[in-house]
């Protein structure tokens, strides 16, 4: 059995008095039943809020993005050791908004995979299909093309401390979401393109689910055999929402 893991990505939204509320609202509301690990990933200023209200808790925090490079000349760009720095264990790379508005490669997102990975950092890897991709029949392609940019960079052992998310583009803050069968289908097929790489990663790598989930629809998704969490973005806002996604986790 996987433990199941519920990650918000705040994306670009919040300020220091909006968190804190959420964050206190989120620690607030942890009870014993909720079984599943948690953590926020939010934008980069406020990680050492994050750090600040969330040390000792049983919710982690993480960033949006990382560089590839160390440190040096890069304006604008954080790195791994920053994010070491404020107690990060998560980043998200390779999302979706990321690929579509900086124009992010798979070869990008891979190194950036590495890179987070080299640091002792946990990777959230996102891929998925754009719904003219879905609907011209090549979602295998995309979504094998992206996975395996990452697993051939990151290598036979390091694949099994990577998190990898399957986020279809067209149900990121549509409200429409993948039906709990067509999710399960493409993480059924990225476990078994990962099993290729390294057969035990297969059985324990956490595949999220990331694209319009919510309280009403995360327990029959979370319910299928291949999905091992949710990546959340509108529903991580509210500290109720988040908080019962956790629970159907
Ligand atoms: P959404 O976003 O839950 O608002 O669809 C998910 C994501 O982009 O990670």
């Amino acid at each position: 059995m996987r433990p199941t893991l519920v990650v918000g990505n705040w994306k670009m939204n919040g300020s220091r008095a909006v968190n804190a509320e959420l964050l206190q609202g989120i620690l607030a509301g942890l009870s014993p039943d909720i079984q599943a690990s948690c953590a926020v990933c939010v934008p980069a200023p406020y990680l050492f809020q994050c750090e600040q209200l969330l040390a000792g808790s049983s919710v982690a925090w993480g960033a949006q993005d990382v560089a590839t490079e160390p440190c040096g000349a890069f304006t604008g760009e954080v790195c791994v050791s920053m994010l070491h720095d404020f107690g990060c264990r998560y980043v998200i790379v390779g999302h979706s908004e990321r690929r579509g508005y900086h124009g992010e490669s798979n070869e990008l997102v891979a190194r950036k995979a590495k890179a987070a990975l080299d640091a002792g950092l946990t990777p959230i890897v996102c891929i998925g299909e754009t719904l003219e991709q879905r609907e011209a029949g090549e979602t295998n392609d995309v979504v094998g093309g992206q996975l395996h940019a990452v697993l051939e960079l990151v290598g036979f052992e390091d694949v099994s401390r990577l998190v990898l998310a399957y986020e279809p583009v067209w149900a990121i803050g549509t409200g429409k979401t993948a039906t709990p069968e067509m999710a399960q289908q493409v993480h059924a097929d990225m476990r078994a393109l990962v099993r290729k790489c390294n057969v035990d990663a297969a059985e324990t790598v956490q595949i999220l689910y990331g694209g319009s989930m919510k309280p009403e629809n995360a327990r029959e998704l979370l319910a299928q055999p291949d999905i091992d969490g949710g990546l959340i973005g509108g529903a991580a806002l509210k500290a109720d929402d988040f908080l019962a996604i956790l629970r159907a986790a």
